[in-house]
């Protein structure tokens, strides 16, 4: 992790800017989280000690709606790559439409190393020290990177226990029986998957002749694979955070993720209900993946993984951006030189959020949609979304990139100027 990644993350700004009508001062806005909080949170281990972690939480704009983002639990959680990650969240909800700002948080935490019991300590211990800086109407969290369902659980019932009364609308991704939305736990996969579709018809490709590899196979990974799987797409490469599987036939993917979640290794294997053979596949590492020759490359793990070192060697043609910041600015002009067609994370993986704000409406009005009710929307949601970014980036002759950014430029842009900028105070002045 680059220690200036938001720095990284706002430069995309200016260049997206300069395609669009928009008042300067919402650009210097975007420049400036609009609070950032850093706290310490004592937690009881079960061997009796006490240990005290820290974590973040980063509300970065809230001009389009409450804040919006996902809590990350990883060792190299800081306040800059939680800072970076916000604003994406502004630019992703502003892109596809979602009545929501950015905001992230995240504890510096291993949690593989915590036990079940002091990871809930922790979860809830992390939102009693966050209880006053978010809320429904304020910052909502979901997941991210290595929590789940069950700690936005279990941080929804302490932030009710809190304000002594049940508010589900203060966090999703939450289990579905505790007020979670059908749909929310392949969310973020599918919308990538929509994403692929359109190109699919705008290619003309032909699944089964396309390579895919997939550098992550966490929730939003597995997702994007089961469903390319099941229309005939090769997942010929998979990895985690121990390295990877490369097969040049492809995988069983029903088989792989299986295996991931039962054995918590990544196995190449054959399953027939619960009996699982092994199959050959020779074993990569995460830096062999992302430079193999494959036809489609989903980034699905964690930020700066495509960089100046080493974009000159990625050889897919097409890169869809699951993980949030992926491919860094610099990789980014180089892969843009070599005609490499990217769908950009804040629109590629928007899918989680869209369905996160379902889960919120849903609870604030307390009537809840069937599966099929919430793929239909996102599916909506997505088209409509990625059709106009790409209409906007054909029109114009800029990058997927580029067009995502101004068309949630142009969206931010005309909420600030509604509340007046200096250029409307200075007409009425002359008045
Ligand atoms: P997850 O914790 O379910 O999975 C992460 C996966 O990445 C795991 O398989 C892990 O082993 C692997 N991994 C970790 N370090 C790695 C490394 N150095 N190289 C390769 N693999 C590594 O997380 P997730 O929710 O699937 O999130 C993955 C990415 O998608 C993140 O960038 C996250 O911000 C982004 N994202 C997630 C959501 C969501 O709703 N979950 C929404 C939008 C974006």
């Amino acid at each position: 992790m680059s220690a200036n990644t938001f720095e990284d993350a706002i430069r995309r700004l200016d260049t997206a800017a300069a395609h669009i009508d928009i008042d300067p001062e919402a650009l210097e806005k975007l420049k400036h989280p609009a609070a950032v909080i850093q706290v310490s949170i004592p937690v009881r281990m079960d061997d009796g000690s006490l240990r005290v972690f820290t974590g973040y939480r980063v509300r970065h704009d809230d001009t389009r709606g409450p804040g919006k983002g996902g809590i990350r639990y990883h060792p190299n959680v800081d306040i800059d790559e939680t800072k970076a990650l916000a604003f994406w969240m502004t630019c992703k909800c502003a892109c596809v439409g979602l009545p929501f700002g950015g905001a992230k948080g995240g504890v510096t935490v291993n949690p593989k190393e915590l036990s079940p019991m002091e990871l809930e300590r922790l979860s809830r211990g992390f939102i009693e020290e966050i209880a006053d800086f978010i809320g429904p109407e304020i910052d909502i969290p979901a997941p991210d990177v290595y929590t789940n369902a069950m700690i936005m659980g279990w941080m929804m019932d302490e932030y009710s226990k809190i304000h002594r009364r049940r508010i589900p609308d203060a966090i999703t991704g939450k289990p579905i029986p505790l007020g979670g939305s059908h749909g929310r736990e392949d969310a973020t996969g599918r919308g990538a998957y929509y994403c692929i579709k359109q190109l699919e018809q705008i290619h003309a490709w032909k699944p089964q002749q396309i390579r895919v590899a997939i550098q992550g196979f966490g929730n939003a990974g597995q997702s994007v694979a089961a469903l390319l799987h099941a229309d005939g797409y090769r997942i010929v490469a998979v990895s985690d955070s121990q390295g990877g599987i490369y097969s040049p036939e492809g995988f069983d993917v029903p088989s792989l993720i299986y295996a991931k979640n039962t054995q918590k290794r990544l196995q190449a294997v054959y399953c027939e209900g619960t009996v699982c053979e092994a199959v050959e596949a020779q074993r990569i590492t995460n830096a062999e993946l992302l430079e193999l020759d494959v036809d489609i490359l989903i980034p699905a793990a964690l930020e700066g993984q495509i960089t100046a070192e080493n974009a000159s060697r990625v050889r897919a043609s097409v890169i869809v951006e699951v993980a949030n910041g992926p491919v860094t600015s610099e990789a980014d002009t180089i892969l843009r030189d070599r005609k490499v067609l990217i769908v950009p994370d804040i629109l590629a993986n928007a899918g989680g959020v869209t369905v996160s704000y379902f889960e919120w409406v849903q609870n604030r009005t307390g009537y809840y949609w069937t599966r099929e009710e919430v793929y239909n929307k996102l599916r909506d949601v997505m088209t409509r979304e990625f059709v106009s970014v790409h209409r906007r980036a054909t029109e114009t002759g800029i990058d997927l990139r580029t067009a995502a950014y101004a068309q949630a430029l142009q969206r931010i842009g005309d909420a600030v100027a509604a509340q007046g900028t200096q250029r409307y105070f200075r007409r009425q002045n002359r008045g």
